[in-house]
């Protein structure tokens, strides 16, 4: 595997420190990886603010000139990022290839966004203009399960409206990162985008910083919480993308032929760990017995393996850490309802937990009130349709959540009442570029995506003019 580097104002660096790269789907040091350290975020963050004046005075059109230019070429290598997203991050080669085009689909939709000035009021004695400006230095912290498509997320919209950048990755998945982050740095003048890594140490460093001027952040609401009282001290802008704990009603009307294999997928994706996993499943109780058999049938098919290997559907756990939170709550589940499908791990080496349906379980379970974020289900009934509405919303996250139904009305009518930023009808992670996205409650604060996403990275500045 070719050497790492950190981008610090303009140059590729090795880091002051380094540290191991798993991969998950053997346990093994992939690569050592450079490592910042206090200073070499200082470095970076400087950087990031010397180059704003420059760069936020280009025109729109340029700076997306340059984001199409940086797409073009993380197209042109699809491949080569597929693989090692494959070896950092455990998925199967073929939903690492789905990333990176994702990604690549994302950065162009998301470049093309123009938010024109506003004329508020134009008469005899004024005219009063709206206009964006961009706020500084972004920090853009992103988690480990989608470490590319989630930077994406941050980095277009940030660089597009005339901020600069300085990103950090998960400690676990920082090589794809690095990646394009190295291919940023081709195409932006110095300094317009950093990257440094960490073990969980420069996070509270970089979002205290006083030349921060915007934190836009994706990953757990424990850390979110920890980022937004960071974010305090400078009246910081922050956007959290967080935690979820979405429900899939499936309504009494629903084919349980039909619906069994979405919402499967809906709950396995990524062996689990996407932020809009369907994490706990309600099933009207005449249907239970057919969906349980169902489910734990078709879980039992599923191909788990190394990502490299031709034909894994689910590839391991992303780290040791998140495979042993998911043990536990096995473990625990033991106790508390029964496992149907799955329930243990894969023989030799490798963070691997095979597809888990658990029934029998109550709504106290850890399991059914907490973030699983792994490939463990548990399938709950219900008599009563208000009963069940307010069971799903009986959690402090709001962040995604599906209803499954033969009448889409109905669905729609049901789906209206879940607490959460973003729902499904009879689909799943259905997400467009120009379709804003966000948690309520616990699950976030702010949106990406789309035109309200983009404003995010700005400031609305109002000019009175006098005629
Ligand atoms: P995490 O909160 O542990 O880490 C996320 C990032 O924050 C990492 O880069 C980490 O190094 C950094 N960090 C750690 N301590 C920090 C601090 N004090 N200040 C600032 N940054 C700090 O989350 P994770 O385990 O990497 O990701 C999984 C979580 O992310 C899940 O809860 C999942 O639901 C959530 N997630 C949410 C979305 C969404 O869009 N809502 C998307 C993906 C993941």
């Amino acid at each position: 595997m070719k050497e790492f580097k950190l981008v610090i104002n303009g140059r590729l660096t090795p880091g002051a420190l380094s540290m191991d790269v798993m991969n998950p789907a053997t346990g093994e040091v992939l690569v050592k990886c450079p490592r910042a350290d206090a200073a070499q975020l200082e470095e970076a963050v400087a950087g990031a603010k010397a180059a704003f004046s420059s760069w936020s005075r280009l025109t729109i059109s340029d700076r997306r000139a340059r984001i199409n230019a940086i797409a073009d070429e993380l197209e042109s290598r699809t491949e080569e990022f597929a693989r090692v997203l494959t070896l950092e991050q455990g998925k199967p080669l073929q939903d690492a290839l789905g990333e990176i085009g994702g990604s690549v689909y994302l950065m162009r939709s998301l470049a093309e966004i123009d938010v024109p000035d506003r004329i508020l009021k134009d008469d005899d004695e004024q005219k009063v203009i709206e206009h964006r400006t961009p706020l500084g230095v972004v920090a853009a912290i992103t988690p480990w399960n989608f470490p590319v498509s989630t930077l994406i997320l941050k980095i277009t919209p940030a660089l597009l409206a005339g901020n600069t950048v300085v990103a950090k990755p998960a400690p676990t998945t920082p090589l794809t990162s690095l990646m394009l982050a190295s291919i940023c740095n081709d195409h932006l003048p110095a300094g317009v985008f950093n990257m440094i890594t960490d073990q969980n140490d420069l996070g509270a460093l970089l979002t205290k910083h006083p030349d921060i001027a915007k934190i836009s952040f994706t990953g757990s609401t424990a850390t979110g919480q920890k980022v937004m009282q960071s974010a305090a001290s400078g009246i910081k802008r922050v956007t959290l993308e967080l935690g979820g704990n979405d429900a899939a009603i499936v309504l009494d009307d629903a084919s349980v032929a039909n619906v069994a294999p979405k919402v499967l997928a809906a709950a396995m994706m990524n062996a689990g760990q996407v932020c809009l996993a369907a994490k706990r499943v309600y099933v009207p109780s005449p249907l239970y017995e057919e969906m349980c058999d169902e489910l734990a049938r078709l879980a039992d098919e599923i191909v788990v393996g190394d990502g490299m290997q031709q034909g894994s559907q689910m590839g391991p756990l992303q780290n040791k850490a998140q495979y042993d939170k998911v043990r536990a709550l096995i473990d625990e589940t033991r106790q508390d309802g029964n496992i149907i499908a799955g329930g243990v791990g894969h023989s030799g080496p490798g963070y691997f937990i095979r597809p888990t349906i658990v029934r029998d379980i109550s709504d106290d379970a850890r399991l059914v009130k907490e973030e699983q974020f792994g490939p463990v289900m548990p399938v709950l009934s219900y008599d009563d349709l208000d009963d069940v509405i307010n069971r799903a919303n009986d959690t402090p996250f709001g962040l995604g959540g599906t209803i499954w139904t033969s009448d889409p009305e109905r669905g729609l009518e049901v789906a209206k009442r879940v607490d959460s930023g973003i729902m499904w009808v009879n689909q799943h992670m259905m997400v467009m570029p120009d379709i804003p996205a966000g948690g309520s409650k616990q699950s976030g604060l702010g949106a990406e995506l789309g035109i309200e996403g983009y404003c995010e990275f700005t400031q609305n500045h109002v000019v009175y003019m006098a005629k």
